[in-house]
């Protein structure tokens, strides 16, 4: 599926089949998760897209052939981070999800919105049994980024999650399984959502916009909407922290500084380290965390994007190629 130019449609399209280079792998594609991402590339809200494109950055396959790592036939997960120069100082210094000339998967290389595709394997994972291809897409980005976003958060008991998307349905479960209260913050109406989170173990979910229960300890804004962060710190004891998880957030309105006193923290998460992502796919399993899935065929792909834009999902959108 083919993105020719940002807000049009994705194209169903034959083309050459991708040819591994030196260090890279070529993969069949079984699963790839659909990330909110993906719609900010699609509507031109990330503006440095390679085009044509593929997208699609969280990607189950299996190898078919190329580089040395992995044997024909084994299973391995391709993230968002698809590519570091390993030299800059970002690099150097245990900092490669801000390296000065990464590339993105299913943004700057083709991703896995496609029957077969190319990553460098240094950046693929071995993704954990027990976790079929459909359940392990979703760990790929929507867990490991929304885990990222759980540790720079810090320890805090009380945790609240703001849009109970992809990332918080998987992060909830982690952040249960660490002992702490999570509380869910949803449109006020969306009730679907609310039941959802209180399934997966928060002990309250409700209007984001209203008051909180009880002061928080932290929160994870995983919703792209910039009227959640002056909200978030307002529901935020001092000391706290408010961590924007997403890669793409409308205007934060101003707000007076005395939210943001108190030592309270706000701050972002951007991208991934591959320790990121050793680490949350051996936590996973222990959890275990369990990843919904609605399952869409390849040639939908659009229909997928417009569900995760429509907030109904429950769970994680994934497509899959036909068989
Ligand atoms: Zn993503
Ligand atoms: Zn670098």
């Amino acid at each position: 599926m083919v993105l020719d130019a940002p807000r049009s449609e994705l194209r169903l399209a034959e083309v050459p089949d991708p040819e591994p280079g030196p260090g890279e792998v070529l993969l069949h594609v079984a699963a790839c998760g659909v990330c909110r991402t993906d719609l900010h590339i699609l509507d031109g809200e990330l503006d440095r897209p390679r085009l044509p494109l593929v997208l699609g950055h969280q990607i189950v396959g299996r190898v078919v052939r190329g580089g040395e790592r992995f044997q024909a036939g084994e299973r391995v997960g391709v993230p968002w981070l698809g590519w570091t120069d390993g030299t800059c100082r970002y690099c150097r210094s245990h900092r490669e999800n801000l390296c000065d000339h990464a590339q993105f998967t299913g943004y700057d290389r083709d991703g896995g919105y496609a029957e077969q595709t190319v990553a460098d394997e240094r950046f693929c994972f071995s993704l954990p049994d027990g976790y079929p291809d459909l359940q392990a897409a979703p760990l790929l980005c929507a867990g490991l980024i929304g885990y990222r976003a759980l540790r720079l958060a810090g320890d805090g008991e009380r945790l609240g999650i703001y849009g109970f998307g992809a990332a918080a349905h998987i992060i909830c479960q982690v952040a249960r399984h660490e002992g702490r209260r999570v509380f869910a913050f949803t449109r006020a109406d969306d009730t679907a959502s609310q039941a959802f989170a209180l399934e997966l173990g928060a002990e309250w979910a409700g209007d984001a916009l209203g008051p909180p229960p009880e002061e928080l300890d932290a929160a994870l804004i995983f919703a792209p909407a910039g009227e959640l962060v002056p909200a978030a710190l307002r529901a935020t004891a001092k000391g706290g922290v408010v961590v924007c998880g997403g890669i793409h957030m409308s205007d934060i309105p101003s707000f007076p500084y005395e939210l943001l006193w108190g030592e309270r923290n706000l701050r972002s998460v951007a991208n991934l380290t591959r320790e990121d992502g050793e680490r949350f796919l051996a936590l996973a399993p222990e959890v275990p965390v369990r990843s919904e899935v609605e399952t869409h065929p390849l040639e939908r792909a659009g229909e997928a994007l417009e569900r995760v834009r429509s907030g109904a999902l429950r769970g994680a959108a994934v497509v899959v190629p036909e068989a």
